[in-house]
């Protein structure tokens, strides 16, 4: 490990948010974290805590995301917030997540002016993530200049897949001319939890068959072949796949156009996809706490919901053990998957066609800590790997600039 490299700052903006957190890369611990909220709108919110500092949302300035580092910078460097630096120069790297890397990233690249006219180039792919993702990365520059800058694409794990798994059939020529294909995202979680389960079973990572289900408000579903990303359940954008808290996943793309000449706009179709469906659509809530409370109450809308978001994740995880012949896991994680022990026992359930079963103790009473949950006589096991981002981004940050 090099002495000079230790705290590396984990920076994840958004258009009009920036969320941060300080690792102390010697020890992997997280000494703060804090996020800005309502950037360049007014209003603004800002929000810091140490392990033994915390403190509420507090009104803020930041117009811009240059202020809204310095203000990040500022709690870190402050003793009476619990700040632990002595100055901005004790930040050695900083890593931004990135969500779109297009073809171009499969790795962790260094921030040079090329690099970001590349990533500025890749903004049509993702408007709503890759352009926030820049301001945070100028704003940063700024504010630390001469610090290593590193950015992390969520789309890199993916880009191991074979041309079967990512090419839609369509016309070869969207894909070469506008880069219509499939890129997957939750790389950065996929692939954490798939290190952390070579560790888990002692088993070489290029021997590794894995299927990692990251569920949350957004879900992916990822087969790992031989360590790495076979095949993945977004597409070109994270609204494919699975059944997600206000997302469609997949529906027939024809859906698209009849609304589309049935009055409705781009724009609508373009909400109601995203932000109107799912189990918000469903079962009224895109909160699993409520959806499950629901089912207790034997509410309908709830049981329906449910049943629909077991079968969309039976499908993939189903298709992908067919794919991948021998599965040696199945990784549960995401705030669903860690969480919602009655999602869970839900969806291993439904897979005891696979040989799988549950423990249903190991199972009720988990919370966010790795556990198996299958039962012993269970032909894959399903384990419970909590997520960690942020750690992923600020360990690949602290390898490159090491290197
Ligand atoms: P995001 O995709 O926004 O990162 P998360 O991974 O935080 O989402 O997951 C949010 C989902 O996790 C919500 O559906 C929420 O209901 C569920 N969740 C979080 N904590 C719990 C819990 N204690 N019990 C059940 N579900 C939970």
């Amino acid at each position: 490990m090099s002495n000079a490299i230790r705290n590396v700052l984990v920076i994840n903006a958004g258009s009009s948010s920036l969320k941060f957190m300080l690792f102390d890369m010697k020890t992997e611990r997280m000494l703060a974290k804090g996020q800005v909220e309502r950037i360049g709108i007014g209003g603004s919110l800002f929000t810091f805590s140490t392990e033994g500092f915390s403190e509420k949302q507090s009104p803020c300035e930041a117009p811009d995301h240059a202020a809204a580092i310095q203000l990040a910078c500022g709690a870190l460097t402050d003793p009476t917030k619990g700040g632990c630096l002595k100055s901005f120069s004790d930040i050695d790297a900083v890593g931004h997540r990135i969500v779109h890397g297009g073809e171009r990233y499969s790795q962790p690249v260094l921030l040079t002016p090329e690099a970001l006219a590349e990533i500025a180039k890749l903004s049509p792919l993702a408007p709503l993530h890759n352009p926030g993702a820049l301001q945070g990365i100028k704003g940063c520059e700024q504010v630390l200049p001469g610090v290593p800058h590193v950015g992390i694409f969520d789309t890199a794990f993916h880009q191991t897949m074979p041309e079967e798994s990512y090419l839609y059939s369509v016309p070869r020529e969207l894909h070469e001319r506008l880069g219509v294909r499939k890129y997957g995202f939750h790389g950065t979680s996929h692939k954490f939890v798939t290190l952390r389960t070579a560790e888990l079973l002692n088993k070489p990572l290029d021997e590794l068959n894995i299927i990692s289900c990251h569920l949350g408000n957004g879900s992916s579903i990822t087969a790992v072949k031989g360590g790495k990303c076979f095949d993945t359940s977004m597409g070109m954008t994270p609204l494919a796949g699975v059944t997600m808290g206000t997302r469609s996943g997949d529906i027939d793309p024809a859906v698209v156009l009849y609304l589309l000449k049935n009055g409705y706009s781009a724009d609508d179709v373009d909400r109601l996809l995203n932000k109107q469906s799912g189990m918000m659509a469903l079962a009224g809530s895109s909160d699993m706490r409520d959806v499950c409370a629901a089912c207790d109450e034997g509410k309908p809308a709830a049981l329906l919901g449910l049943a629909r978001l077991i079968h969309s994740y039976a499908m993939y995880i189903g298709g992908y053990a067919a794919l991948l012949g021998h599965v040696d896991a199945l990784i549960l994680t995401g705030g669903i998957g860690e969480n919602s022990w009655e999602t869970r026992k839900a969806l291993l359930t439904s897979l005891s066609g696979l040989g799988i079963t549950l423990d249903e103790e190991a199972n009720r009473t988990c919370r966010g800590v790795e556990r198996v949950i299958s039962g012993k006589d269970s032909a894959i096991p399903a384990i419970i790997v909590p997520t960690n981002e942020e750690l992923m981004i600020a360990r690949e940050t602290f390898a490159l600039v090491c290197d």
